[in-house]
């Protein structure tokens, strides 16, 4: 892809913005005109550069990263919702919302995932509190698509327990000094930097933390593996450990032992993300699902035309239906600046129990053709169980809804 989606995205940009064509687009809807339009111009990236190529890259177990990610930063979508000074589009959350939602057209988890950590989950803290000169070494190449971002918060004795972390990162001088390791990292073994979770103090678990750039080729950094998974086969997940890696303290985003607060904000629009890029994929099966079973006789009738079946097919699109309702309408609410802590939490609950019902339901109705790697409906099976695990357990959002509905002890 060469920079031709790059120049019309930037003006098409500046008009949604209000500069350039004058008309203003107003309100804070997830499907507008707008949206739509740039969802198409996604969508033909997609066609061209990413889909012919899934199931090669699938079998390979990674895709290439940087090539992808370099089509997709020329285009503008890894940054729609970044500052045009980095290079971003600079326009409102809910047009991040519609990219993830397009990307789930990509006939496989793994890459709306990896793009997922770039555009959304590895970059979010430096966007909002990282020096200009962090945000000009990280962020303006990560949103240009020349660097590949990781997020390293899960370890092999925390993942749910995020303040369980153990890596430290020991003032010395003008440095930190890091030592541990991190584990379940995306794209950690093409990474340029990583947006590093370490305890950099002796302090309370939530107050000691700091959210750190580090870039990859530093001296003790180990990638030890390369993780073999049920799905999302061809985004590369890492285990690593640093054994004395040194790195500048201006490296540090905002301000120290604010790590953990700031990587709660984070999970927001990580989770928010998710939610969108599981629509398009259950919308898609459910289609196919219809179509196969329409084709497909048993006993001289389509197995469609059993009620059983069609009246299943019509709850999950309602189901469906209903969990994008509650996506647009929490995307509409943290657009205006409200917390969403409890509304995302919800989403991203939902968003897990339907992504495996979904996907169960259906597979059964493709009988033995199921059971095959053939069929997409497979892949997103396996895919798709992520949704209940990534970014927070459905426990862990179950965890949260009750503090808010105050039916869990405060500590
Ligand atoms: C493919 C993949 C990619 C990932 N990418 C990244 C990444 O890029 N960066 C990153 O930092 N992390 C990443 N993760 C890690 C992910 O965020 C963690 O796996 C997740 O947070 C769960 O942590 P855990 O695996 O340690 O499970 P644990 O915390 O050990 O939880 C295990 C199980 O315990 C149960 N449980 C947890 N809490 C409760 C509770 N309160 N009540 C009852 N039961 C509970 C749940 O059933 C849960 O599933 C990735 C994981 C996978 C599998």
């Amino acid at each position: 892809m060469a920079l031709r989606g790059c120049g019309r995205w930037a003006l098409r940009a500046s008009a949604l913005r209000g500069g350039g064509s004058g008309r203003r687009h107003r309100g804070h809807g997830t499907d507008t005109p707008q949206h739509g339009a740039l969802r198409a111009a996604l969508r033909k990236i997609i066609d061209r550069e990413i889909n012919p190529f899934v199931d090669k890259w699938e079998e390979e177990g990674q895709f290439p990263a940087h090539k992808v990610f370099k089509t997709l930063g020329q285009a503008g979508f890894l940054g729609v919702d970044k500052p045009t000074e980095y290079g971003g589009m600079g326009l409102d959350f809910s047009y991040n919302i519609a990219v993830a939602e397009e990307l789930g057209s990509i006939r496989c988890g793994g890459i709306p995932m990896a793009i997922g950590v770039q555009a959304g989950m590895a970059t979010p803290a430096l966007t909002r509190f990282g020096s200009d000169e962090l945000r000009k070494q990280f962020l303006a190449p990560t949103i240009a698509g020349d660097f590949v971002a990781c997020l390293g918060i899960s370890e092999a004795g925390a993942g749910s327990d995020v303040a369980n972390i153990k890596t430290t990162a020991v003032k010395k001088g003008d440095e930190y000094v890091i030592n541990g390791g991190k584990m379940w990292t995306t794209s950690g073994c093409q990474a340029d930097w990583m947006c590093l979770l370490a305890n950099t103090s002796e302090g309370p678990p939530h107050r000691n933390k700091s959210l750190i750039c580090l870039p990859m080729d530093l001296h003790g950094i180990h990638i030890a593996k390369k993780i073999d998974k049920l799905g999302m086969r061809s985004s590369d997940t890492a285990q690593i450990f640093f054994e004395d890696v040194r790195v500048p303290c201006k490296n540090l985003i905002g301000e120290e032992g604010m790590g953990f607060t700031y990587q709660m904000l984070q999970f927001q629009e990580e989770r928010l993300w998710g939610v969108a890029t599981v629509l398009t994929p259950l919308e898609t099966i459910i289609q196919e699902t219809i179509e196969y079973t329409r084709q497909r006789k048993v006993f001289d009738r389509s197995v469609l035309h059993n009620q059983v079946v069609h009246f299943r097919l019509a709850e999950l699109a309602t189901e469906l239906e209903l969990l994008r309702s509650l996506l647009y309408r929490t995307v509409a609410l943290y657009v205006e600046g409200n917390d969403v802590t409890k509304f995302a939490s919800m989403a991203k609950l939902k968003a897990g129990r339907l992504a495996r019902e979904v996907t169960d339901s259906c597979l059964q109705f493709w009988g033995g053709m199921g059971f095959t790697s053939e069929v997409l409906v497979s892949r997103f099976y396996r895919d798709l169980r992520l949704m209940s695990i990534g970014g927070g357990t459905d426990e862990t959002m179950l965890s949260i809804i009750c503090k808010f509905m105050e039916t869990l002890p405060s500590k």
